[in-house]
């Protein structure tokens, strides 16, 4: 199963904890002041990090979600 990661911009609002767990997934726009995906996708050794950065967003701005499903 590939799971794609899904970063809602609406929501985010620069906290940037998600880029401290995961820097390899998260930056941040500086002039927007929200964050951005490096990557959609979220290889296994990954997805520890990305768990918590989603489970940490205060705003609950991103999501797992799992291919065709
Ligand atoms: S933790 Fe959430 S609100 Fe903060 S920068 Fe990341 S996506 Fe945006």
């Amino acid at each position: 199963v590939t799971l794609n990661i899904l970063l809602d911009t609406r929501r985010c609002s620069g906290f940037a904890s998600c880029l401290i767990v995961a820097p390899s997934v998260f930056d941040l726009d500086e002039a927007e002041g929200k964050a951005v995906l490096l990557r959609d996708d979220c290889p296994p050794e990954l997805l520890n990090r990305v768990t918590q950065a989603a489970r940490d967003c205060p705003t609950g701005a991103i999501e797992l979600v799992g291919d065709g499903g």
